[in-house]
């Protein structure tokens, strides 16, 4: 007979050492009818809280181009194969990117992510970034990462020797899945550019799309996946079902299913830093905070073409389920600034 007790002391003994996860458990974790939520999550965040104590780290997603992109990802409103309504732009300049970075900054950011649409940069592009990261990193206390698409070996030492801190590049899917969602380019040319960061010493940001039409068995191989290939970080979006985009009515999730799979990752990649990115507010509504448990780290604006929950909706949420920022930032006195420095008196208070 199952107990279920004795599983989730397992699932957090394990996770602890850094062991891998029963298959079967895992398929549990995710479809079983006998698993109850709250001793889920509970377990997650023993894990978690063992990294990252209750700091959650939040970063601000900057598209420095946007559109045209003549890949054909299914699922991207920036994809040739998209219709959806979506402002497109060059690259911005750099005195845009930099007062972004300036208000990434002061907006409680830990670490400000610049993402580019297509497949691969030019070499000018890579000697671009390299003096913006300089800049970005002279100026500010903020870790950069960079989504620039598939890049070499020796681009990603360029980019290291710039200050980079992280390379982001998503596995998106399963290996299985992945021709069904993308045909311009492979799971492997994602794969081999991850290898190409960590070869160099880069620490790698490798996400995934929950969502698209896959079983229990191929988020498992994400999370397997990223885990062999000792992900520092993994933004798990859930998807976004825009109109015009390629990739149609792929199945619905429930915040409780998006729970479960947090949980998922948590186990099989405990020391990775786990953020809820795109889709939080629409798929994990009223129980996002629970997100917050398995996870450690959020995105606070601007990611996959959609606009992030208000900021000061998150950074209450945050503080309201007694976590901290990680940084040096004070959320009492960025909720204090984003309401417009409205401070509640003893009076208000108690009248
Ligand atoms: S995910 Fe990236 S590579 Fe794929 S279509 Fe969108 S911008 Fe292009």
């Amino acid at each position: 007979m199952f107990n279920t007790d004795i599983f989730y002391v397992k699932l957090t003994k394990s996770a602890k050492a850094g062991l891998p996860q029963n298959r079967r458990h895992c398929i549990r974790i995710l479809t079983g009818r006998n698993i109850e939520l709250l001793k889920l999550l509970d377990a997650a965040y023993t894990v978690r809280r063992t990294y990252f104590g209750n700091r959650v780290t939040v970063h601000i997603l900057n598209n420095v181009q946007n559109g045209h992109c003549p890949e054909d990802c299914h699922y991207c409103a920036q994809s040739q194969s998209s219709k959806a309504k979506i402002e497109t732009y060059p690259m911005k300049s750099d005195a845009e990117i930099l007062a972004e970075a300036k208000a990434a900054h002061a907006n409680g950011a830990f670490r400000y992510c610049m993402v580019f649409a297509g497949k691969k940069p030019s070499e000018e592009r890579i000697r671009h970034l390299t003096g913006l990261i300089r800049k970005i990193k002279s100026l500010y206390p903020l870790e950069v990462c960079v989504s620039p698409g598939v890049i070499t070996r020796e681009q990603a030492r360029t980019l290291k020797q710039a200050g980079l801190d992280r390379l982001n590049h998503n596995i998106n899917t399963s290996r299985n899945l992945y021709r069904r969602i993308c045909t311009s380019h492979t799971y492997e040319d994602r794969l081999q550019t991850l290898k190409n960061a960590h070869a160099v010493g880069l620490p790698v940001c490798s996400g995934v799309i929950i969502g698209m039409g896959e079983t229990a068995e191929d988020i498992i191989d994400m999370a397997l996946a990223l885990r062999e290939i000792k992900a520092e970080s993994i933004p798990v979006n859930f998807f976004i079902p825009i109109p015009g985009l390629k990739l149609k009515n792929p199945g619905a999730l429930t915040p409780e299913y998006c729970l479960r799979v947090l949980c998922l990752f948590r186990f099989l990649n405990p020391k990775a830093e786990i953020r809820i990115a795109a889709g939080r507010e629409i798929h994990l509504r009223d129980m996002e905070v629970l997100a917050l448990y398995p996870a450690n780290s959020l995105f606070l604006d601007g990611y996959l073409n959609t606009k992030g929950e208000a900021r000061l909706k998150t950074l209450t949420m945050i503080r309201d389920a007694g976590f901290a920022l990680a940084g040096e930032h004070d959320l009492n006195g960025l909720i204090e600034k984003e309401s417009g420095n409205k401070k509640i008196t003893k009076s208000q208070i108690f009248l």
